[in-house]
């Protein structure tokens, strides 16, 4: 462990995945700013190490805001863990503009805005972790999902290129692509179509988000120096 308290931030942090990798990282010991856009559910937190901001990352400004709160608060920016993601699953035909919009803005384009608002401080520290939450479906493609397969496909790309770019000043810089975790946005599924998918997956279950949070700790502690620009599937074997 270093000799200061790191600063993380995470976002999409209120409920499911976010949630479980900001108490798994101030369990580590890092101030850790949570944010999401619902007040609250956000304030719910309990731990002193948390300090929830309101922020919708599909709006720069509100990024922007976020990073100089925390940056006035604890005057660092050691970890980012871009997690903040929505669906609005149709099939292409019937999907509109709209929805193949709003997943790209929150999705692909928030996690471009949070990167970019971050990593002049990363590079001024020359130290810096950031993991951007992917999905097994942007590697693979999923029926239904079009617009949220392209944000993704397009956050790994984003991670790759960022990873060359910062490697040099040790940022370093990965993405986490589940597979089916047990989570509200996977609750929408129907009970059949859960068992559908856990049959393709070899470890028989459906992930919890303390295997995806375990992970992200990892990447973004420094027992991990020698990672970057990867991309780590968190499924169960599903998409080998
Ligand atoms: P949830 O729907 O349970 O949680 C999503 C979180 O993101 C909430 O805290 C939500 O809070 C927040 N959020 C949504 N939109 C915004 C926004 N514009 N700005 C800030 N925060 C926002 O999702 P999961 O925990 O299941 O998913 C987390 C991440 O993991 C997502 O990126 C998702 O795509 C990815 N993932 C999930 C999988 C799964 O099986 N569950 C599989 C693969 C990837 P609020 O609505 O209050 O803003």
């Amino acid at each position: 462990m270093s000799e200061f308290t790191k600063t993380a931030i995470v976002t999409g942090a209120s409920r499911g995945i976010g949630k479980a990798i900001a108490l798994r990282l101030a369990e580590a010991g890092m101030n850790v700013a949570v944010c999401a856009r619902n007040e609250a559910i956000l304030s719910t937190y309990n731990d002193s190490r948390i300090m929830p901001v309101i922020a919708d990352v599909s709006d720069f400004n509100q990024v922007e805001e976020l990073v100089n709160q925390v940056l006035e608060q604890f005057g660092r920016i050691d970890v980012v863990v871009n997690n903040a993601g929505i669906t609005r699953d149709n099939l292409l035909m019937r999907m509109s503009n709209e929805e193949w919009e709003q997943v790209l803005q929150v999705n692909l384009t928030g996690t471009f805005y949070v990167c970019r608002a971050v990593i002049r401080q990363m590079l001024k520290q020359r130290y810096g972790r950031i993991v951007n939450i992917a999905s097994v479906v942007g590697v693979a493609g999923n029926p239904g999902q079009a617009n949220y397969a392209a944000a993704k496909a397009g956050i790994i790309g984003l991670t790759k290129s960022l990873a060359k770019e910062v490697a040099s000043r040790q940022i370093l810089v990965n993405a986490v692509a589940p597979g089916y975790i047990d989570t509200d946005m996977t609750q929408v599924l129907s009970e059949q179509q859960k068992q559908s998918i856990v049959n393709h997956i070899p470890l028989g279950r459906v992930g919890q988000v303390g295997d995806v949070a375990e992970l992200v700790h990892y990447l973004v502690s420094d027992t991990n120096m020698y990672i970057t620009g990867q991309v780590i599937n968190v499924d169960g074997g599903l998409v080998i």
